[in-house]
């Protein structure tokens, strides 16, 4: 389980995920911020790629299975990703 610190907070922005825990929601359907989907369960993040210096992680939904990039944003706690990453391939949050 993730911390849910500030998801709520995160989730008015066009972020989705916790900058803590890489935690998100499944809100959007096919772009990012579109608020399109009624499934609302947990994505967690499974991988990341860095384009053009930008950071982008990629979330999946434990319910629908559905991929969806997102950036990172500026105070998201990075370091700590690929440790999230690990833990959810080894089903730990
Ligand atoms: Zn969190
Ligand atoms: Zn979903």
């Amino acid at each position: 389980m993730g911390c849910w610190k500030d998801i709520s907070q995160a989730a008015k922005t066009c972020r989705n995920h916790c900058p803590y825990c890489f935690l998100s929601l499944h809100v959007d359907d096919k772009i990012p911020g579109d608020r399109k989907t009624d499934c609302g369960w947990k994505m967690y993040p499974i991988a990341y790629e860095i384009k053009n210096w930008q950071l982008k992680i990629c979330f999946q939904c434990k319910k629908c299975w559905k991929n969806h990039r997102n950036k990172r944003a500026d105070d998201d706690e990075v370091e700590k990703l690929d440790m999230y990453i690990k833990k959810h391939k080894e089903n730990l949050y």
